[in-house]
């Protein structure tokens, strides 16, 4: 494809407007891997059918989603950026992969069992079999390196298998093995100071929300529950809200919140309102770029298919291969 270190998948739910969590922990990384890899960053919009009740909201934030992605720096020029379900190809992967995987390997998956008492009311063969289309995902391209946290290291183990399974069975090597990227993911903890950061628990900071609405969410921000009163001295190793000053504030303001706090020479109002305006400094060129990009949404959509268009070049390749491998009839 080109002259860069291998290719790197990566998809991610659509799940609309992204927030902090997600920046920090997958879209910063996905920017970063531009430069050196061919990227491959997906949209699985059919992932998402396997727990979803409606799907009336799937196409806006699929959208939401890509106009997050490209104001924040994936670059279309650079990576193929497109919609699982524009690649019909991989659904047939599936199928494919299906066939050498053992069903209780995949009853057994910790994830599938999860998923069941997640969803009782709604155990359908996609839940199973989503491990199955994780690695058609990701094979189809042929990618050499995933960016998995560490956490997640089990799903691309099963992928690794997978292919294994499949040369072994059709006696091939058109299958490669991907490889981790491992990943630096910061666990970025929710305004709860609690849980990870996550729309469903309404405790996230949208990248795209206005200062104003960024300032009020950080001024909600769980700090020391130890410092009950602005004469009490405060720990900020404890702190969700230092967490976040580490990463949005300078080195001097860092210094100075670390020492002040300890002393009580600092109150969390006046530290709050501090990283809500760091917060706001650093995603001010991406609020730029999102709104001018929202004035065209067809572009953004023209980048999806043109990104759907060239996935499918790649996935027809694969294909093509695999077909032969299995020794399907030929369609020529
Ligand atoms: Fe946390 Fe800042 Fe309050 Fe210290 S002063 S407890 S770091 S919010």
């Amino acid at each position: 494809m080109s002259k860069k270190k291998g290719i790197v998948f990566s998809g991610a739910r659509p799940t609309g407007r992204q927030h902090l969590g997600n920046y920090l922990g997958a879209i910063q990384n996905y920017v970063a891997l531009q430069k050196d890899y061919q990227c491959i960053y997906c949209i699985v919009d059919i992932h998402a059918l396997t727990t979803m009740e409606s799907t009336l909201e799937l196409r806006q934030n699929s959208y939401e989603m890509a106009l997050d992605w490209l104001a924040a720096g994936m670059d279309p020029q650079e990576s193929v950026i497109f919609i699982q379900s524009h690649v019909p190809e991989v659904t047939e992967l599936h199928t494919y992969l299906s066939m050498v995987t053992p069903l209780g390997k995949l009853t057994d998956l910790p994830t599938f069992k999860e998923k069941v008492r997640q969803h009782p009311d709604n155990v359908n063969y996609g839940l199973l079999g989503y491990p199955i289309l994780m690695a058609a995902d990701i094979l189809l391209y042929r990618a050499n390196y995933v960016p998995v946290g560490i956490d997640q290291a089990p799903h691309l183990e099963f992928a690794r298998e997978l292919v294994r399974s499949f040369n072994f069975r059709y006696n091939t090597n058109v299958l490669v093995e991907p490889h981790m990227k491992a990943t630096k993911v910061p666990k970025v903890l929710g305004t709860d100071g609690q849980q990870k950061m996550s729309k469903s628990l309404n405790n996230h900071i949208e990248l795209a929300a206005t200062p104003e609405e960024t300032t009020k969410r950080v001024m909600t921000m769980v700090t020391d529950p130890a410092r009950q009163r602005r004469s009490d001295p405060g720990n900020p190793d404890v702190c969700n809200v230092f967490s976040f000053h580490k990463i949005f504030s300078s080195p001097e303001e860092i210094e100075m919140v670390n020492r002040e706090c300890r002393v009580a020479g600092i109150g969390c109002v006046d530290c709050k309102k501090l990283l809500a305006q760091n917060i706001n400094k650093h995603l001010e060129p991406f609020r730029a770029r999102r709104i001018d990009l929202d004035q065209k949404p067809e572009a953004v959509m023209d980048v999806l298919h043109d990104g759907g268009k060239r996935a499918r070049v790649l996935a027809e390749e694969t294909m093509v291969l695999v077909r032969d491998a299995i020794g399907l009839p030929s369609t020529k």
